[in-house]
Protein backbone atom coordinates (compact mmCIF):
# COMPACT_ATOMS: atom_id res chain seq x y z
CA UNK A 1 0.00 0.00 0.00
CA UNK A 2 1.31 3.49 -0.77
CA UNK A 3 2.11 5.76 2.00
CA UNK A 4 0.08 8.35 0.59
CA UNK A 5 -1.90 10.62 2.78
CA UNK A 6 -2.11 14.16 0.99
CA UNK A 7 -3.28 14.16 -2.98
CA UNK A 8 -2.40 17.73 -4.28
CA UNK A 9 -3.84 18.62 -7.18
CA UNK A 10 -2.91 21.67 -9.63
CA UNK A 11 -5.80 23.61 -10.29
CA UNK A 12 -5.21 24.94 -14.43
CA UNK A 13 -5.38 22.58 -16.77
CA UNK A 14 -5.77 19.65 -14.28
CA UNK A 15 -9.23 20.55 -12.14
CA UNK A 16 -10.02 22.95 -14.63
CA UNK A 17 -9.40 23.08 -18.38
CA UNK A 18 -8.82 26.29 -20.40
CA UNK A 19 -10.45 24.75 -23.36
CA UNK A 20 -13.73 24.48 -22.03
CA UNK A 21 -13.72 28.29 -21.25
CA UNK A 22 -10.42 30.21 -22.44
CA UNK A 23 -12.38 30.83 -26.33
CA UNK A 24 -15.61 32.13 -25.75
CA UNK A 25 -14.26 34.56 -23.09
CA UNK A 26 -11.33 35.53 -24.90
CA UNK A 27 -13.50 37.00 -27.67
CA UNK A 28 -15.67 37.87 -24.98
CA UNK A 29 -13.30 40.49 -23.38
CA UNK A 30 -11.97 41.52 -27.01
CA UNK A 31 -15.66 42.74 -27.97
CA UNK A 32 -15.63 45.03 -24.72
CA UNK A 33 -12.03 46.36 -23.97
CA UNK A 34 -11.94 50.00 -25.22
CA UNK A 35 -8.94 49.40 -26.98
CA UNK A 36 -9.57 46.06 -28.64
CA UNK A 37 -13.84 46.21 -29.28
CA UNK A 38 -13.49 47.86 -32.72
CA UNK A 39 -11.18 45.35 -34.38
CA UNK A 40 -12.42 42.12 -35.81
CA UNK A 41 -12.52 39.82 -33.02
CA UNK A 42 -11.96 36.62 -34.64
CA UNK A 43 -8.97 37.84 -36.40
CA UNK A 44 -7.02 39.21 -33.61
CA UNK A 45 -8.23 35.40 -31.34
CA UNK A 46 -6.12 33.71 -34.07
CA UNK A 47 -3.40 35.80 -33.38
CA UNK A 48 -3.70 35.98 -30.00
CA UNK A 49 -4.30 32.24 -29.46
CA UNK A 50 -0.84 31.98 -31.60
CA UNK A 51 1.31 34.17 -29.30
CA UNK A 52 -0.10 32.46 -26.42
CA UNK A 53 1.07 29.24 -27.17
CA UNK A 54 4.47 30.10 -28.29
CA UNK A 55 4.17 31.95 -24.71
CA UNK A 56 3.25 28.78 -22.67
CA UNK A 57 6.22 26.85 -24.01
CA UNK A 58 8.22 29.92 -22.59
CA UNK A 59 6.09 29.66 -19.01
CA UNK A 60 5.93 26.08 -19.01
CA UNK A 61 10.28 25.72 -19.59
CA UNK A 62 11.02 28.38 -17.15
CA UNK A 63 11.93 31.34 -19.55
CA UNK A 64 9.83 33.52 -18.65
CA UNK A 65 7.50 34.42 -15.21
CA UNK A 66 3.64 34.44 -15.12
CA UNK A 67 3.49 37.83 -15.01
CA UNK A 68 5.84 38.22 -18.02
CA UNK A 69 3.73 35.62 -19.50
CA UNK A 70 0.22 37.65 -19.08
CA UNK A 71 1.49 40.86 -20.78
CA UNK A 72 3.64 39.47 -22.99
CA UNK A 73 0.81 37.89 -24.77
CA UNK A 74 -1.26 40.48 -25.52
CA UNK A 75 1.42 42.69 -25.70
CA UNK A 76 2.93 40.88 -28.69
CA UNK A 77 -0.38 39.98 -30.43
CA UNK A 78 -1.43 43.30 -30.81
CA UNK A 79 1.72 44.30 -32.29
CA UNK A 80 1.16 41.31 -35.27
CA UNK A 81 -1.55 43.32 -35.85
CA UNK A 82 -0.11 46.77 -36.04
CA UNK A 83 -0.86 48.06 -33.05
CA UNK A 84 1.60 49.41 -29.84
CA UNK A 85 0.09 48.27 -26.46
CA UNK A 86 2.16 48.82 -22.97
CA UNK A 87 2.27 47.04 -20.01
CA UNK A 88 -0.55 49.08 -18.13
CA UNK A 89 -3.33 48.28 -21.00
CA UNK A 90 -1.77 44.18 -20.88
CA UNK A 91 -2.92 44.44 -17.19
CA UNK A 92 -6.20 45.80 -17.39
CA UNK A 93 -7.14 43.47 -20.53
CA UNK A 94 -6.12 40.50 -17.76
CA UNK A 95 -8.25 42.34 -15.16
CA UNK A 96 -11.33 41.87 -17.62
CA UNK A 97 -10.73 38.46 -18.72
CA UNK A 98 -10.11 37.51 -15.03
CA UNK A 99 -13.47 39.03 -14.30
CA UNK A 100 -15.57 38.15 -17.44
CA UNK A 101 -14.40 34.54 -17.37
CA UNK A 102 -15.05 33.24 -14.36
CA UNK A 103 -18.18 32.84 -15.16
CA UNK A 104 -17.58 30.78 -18.34
CA UNK A 105 -16.04 28.14 -15.83
CA UNK A 106 -18.19 25.46 -14.87
CA UNK A 107 -18.09 22.59 -12.63
CA UNK A 108 -17.57 19.44 -14.33
CA UNK A 109 -19.78 16.71 -12.45
CA UNK A 110 -17.56 14.03 -12.49
CA UNK A 111 -14.19 15.50 -11.06
CA UNK A 112 -16.55 16.50 -8.36
CA UNK A 113 -17.62 13.36 -7.62
CA UNK A 114 -14.04 11.25 -7.97
CA UNK A 115 -13.09 14.33 -5.49
CA UNK A 116 -15.85 13.44 -3.20
CA UNK A 117 -14.51 9.70 -3.65
CA UNK A 118 -10.78 10.77 -2.87
CA UNK A 119 -11.29 12.50 0.15
CA UNK A 120 -12.90 9.33 1.55
CA UNK A 121 -9.24 8.12 1.74
CA UNK A 122 -7.01 11.07 1.40
CA UNK A 123 -6.57 14.21 2.70
CA UNK A 124 -7.31 16.97 -0.55
CA UNK A 125 -5.15 20.48 -1.20
CA UNK A 126 -4.38 22.28 -3.97
CA UNK A 127 -1.01 23.35 -5.73
CA UNK A 128 -0.94 26.12 -8.29
CA UNK A 129 0.69 28.88 -9.95
CA UNK A 130 -1.03 32.71 -9.77
CA UNK A 131 -2.68 35.06 -8.32
CA UNK A 132 -4.43 34.05 -4.34
CA UNK A 133 -7.40 36.07 -5.38
CA UNK A 134 -7.84 34.80 -9.33
CA UNK A 135 -7.50 31.15 -8.16
CA UNK A 136 -9.66 30.82 -4.99
CA UNK A 137 -12.28 32.31 -7.64
CA UNK A 138 -11.44 29.51 -9.94
CA UNK A 139 -11.59 27.12 -7.41
CA UNK A 140 -15.48 29.03 -5.99
CA UNK A 141 -16.70 28.82 -9.98
CA UNK A 142 -15.82 25.30 -10.16
CA UNK A 143 -17.20 24.19 -6.97
CA UNK A 144 -14.66 23.18 -5.18
CA UNK A 145 -13.69 25.80 -2.58
CA UNK A 146 -15.79 24.02 -0.10
CA UNK A 147 -14.41 20.99 -0.19
CA UNK A 148 -10.88 21.13 -0.26
CA UNK A 149 -9.95 23.23 3.08
CA UNK A 150 -8.19 26.59 3.06
CA UNK A 151 -5.63 25.06 4.69
CA UNK A 152 -4.78 22.81 2.04
CA UNK A 153 -5.13 25.31 -1.23
CA UNK A 154 -1.23 26.30 -1.18
CA UNK A 155 -1.26 29.51 -4.05
CA UNK A 156 1.99 30.95 -5.26
CA UNK A 157 1.08 34.25 -5.19
CA UNK A 158 0.21 34.10 -1.30
CA UNK A 159 3.27 31.86 -0.73
CA UNK A 160 6.38 33.90 -2.91
CA UNK A 161 7.34 30.64 -4.51
CA UNK A 162 5.97 29.26 -7.93
CA UNK A 163 6.46 25.78 -8.54
CA UNK A 164 8.97 24.64 -9.77
CA UNK A 165 10.96 26.13 -7.31
CA UNK A 166 11.45 23.37 -4.74
CA UNK A 167 10.43 25.90 -1.54
CA UNK A 168 7.40 25.72 -2.83
CA UNK A 169 7.15 22.02 -2.07
CA UNK A 170 8.87 22.78 1.28
CA UNK A 171 6.60 25.34 1.96
CA UNK A 172 4.08 22.35 1.60
CA UNK A 173 5.75 19.89 3.62
CA UNK A 174 6.42 22.45 6.07
CA UNK A 175 2.91 23.31 7.12
CA UNK A 176 1.36 19.99 6.23
CA UNK A 177 3.92 18.29 8.68
CA UNK A 178 4.20 15.57 6.20
CA UNK A 179 7.41 13.67 4.45
CA UNK A 180 8.11 13.83 1.14
CA UNK A 181 6.75 10.18 0.23
CA UNK A 182 3.17 11.19 2.32
CA UNK A 183 2.47 13.62 -0.67
CA UNK A 184 1.57 12.97 -4.17
CA UNK A 185 1.12 15.86 -6.38
CA UNK A 186 -1.12 15.45 -9.71
CA UNK A 187 -0.96 17.77 -12.84
CA UNK A 188 -0.88 18.67 -16.24
CA UNK A 189 2.62 20.37 -16.33
CA UNK A 190 5.87 18.18 -16.63
CA UNK A 191 8.35 20.72 -14.97
CA UNK A 192 5.91 22.27 -12.53
CA UNK A 193 4.05 18.77 -11.31
CA UNK A 194 6.65 15.90 -12.10
CA UNK A 195 10.03 17.14 -12.59
CA UNK A 196 9.74 19.70 -9.55
CA UNK A 197 8.13 17.29 -6.94
CA UNK A 198 9.98 14.36 -7.76
CA UNK A 199 12.95 16.51 -7.51
CA UNK A 200 11.47 16.78 -3.37
CA UNK A 201 11.24 13.67 -2.82
CA UNK A 202 7.44 13.81 -3.88
CA UNK A 203 5.22 11.45 -5.40
CA UNK A 204 4.14 12.81 -8.47
CA UNK A 205 1.28 11.43 -11.07
CA UNK A 206 1.02 13.01 -14.31
CA UNK A 207 -1.73 14.17 -16.25
CA UNK A 208 -0.97 13.95 -20.24
CA UNK A 209 -4.62 14.53 -21.87
CA UNK A 210 -3.19 15.61 -25.46
CA UNK A 211 -0.66 12.48 -25.00
CA UNK A 212 2.67 14.33 -25.01
CA UNK A 213 6.01 12.79 -25.55
CA UNK A 214 7.10 11.28 -22.35
CA UNK A 215 10.74 12.42 -20.90
CA UNK A 216 12.62 9.97 -20.08
CA UNK A 217 13.32 11.07 -16.19
CA UNK A 218 12.09 11.42 -13.86
CA UNK A 219 9.55 8.44 -13.70
CA UNK A 220 6.75 9.84 -12.19
CA UNK A 221 4.03 7.21 -10.59
CA UNK A 222 1.68 6.98 -13.06
CA UNK A 223 0.48 9.13 -16.21
CA UNK A 224 -3.26 9.26 -17.51
CA UNK A 225 -4.81 10.86 -19.53
CA UNK A 226 -7.84 11.32 -17.73
CA UNK A 227 -8.59 11.88 -13.92
CA UNK A 228 -10.84 9.49 -13.13
CA UNK A 229 -8.33 7.02 -14.13
CA UNK A 230 -6.86 8.26 -10.61
CA UNK A 231 -9.78 6.02 -9.25
CA UNK A 232 -8.08 2.77 -10.38
CA UNK A 233 -4.56 3.73 -8.97
CA UNK A 234 -5.25 5.22 -5.45
CA UNK A 235 -8.93 4.07 -3.90
CA UNK A 236 -9.13 0.46 -2.59
CA UNK A 237 -10.75 -1.76 -5.38
CA UNK A 238 -14.11 -3.39 -4.64
CA UNK A 239 -14.56 -7.25 -5.43
MG1 LIG B 1 -1.54 23.16 -14.89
Amino acid sequence: MLPIKLILFDLDDTLLHFDDYWEFSVKEVFSHHFFTKEMNVNELFDVFEQVNQAMVEKLDSGQITLDEYRTARFIRSLEQVGRIADEELAFSFESLYQSMSQKNMKPDLRTKKLIAELGNHYQLGVLTNGSKEWQLAKLHAIELIDVIPPEYVFISGAIGHEKPSPQIYQHVLGATSLSPDQVLVVGDSWMNDIAGPISQGLNAIWLNRKNKQLPETPLPLAVITELEELRAILLPQRL
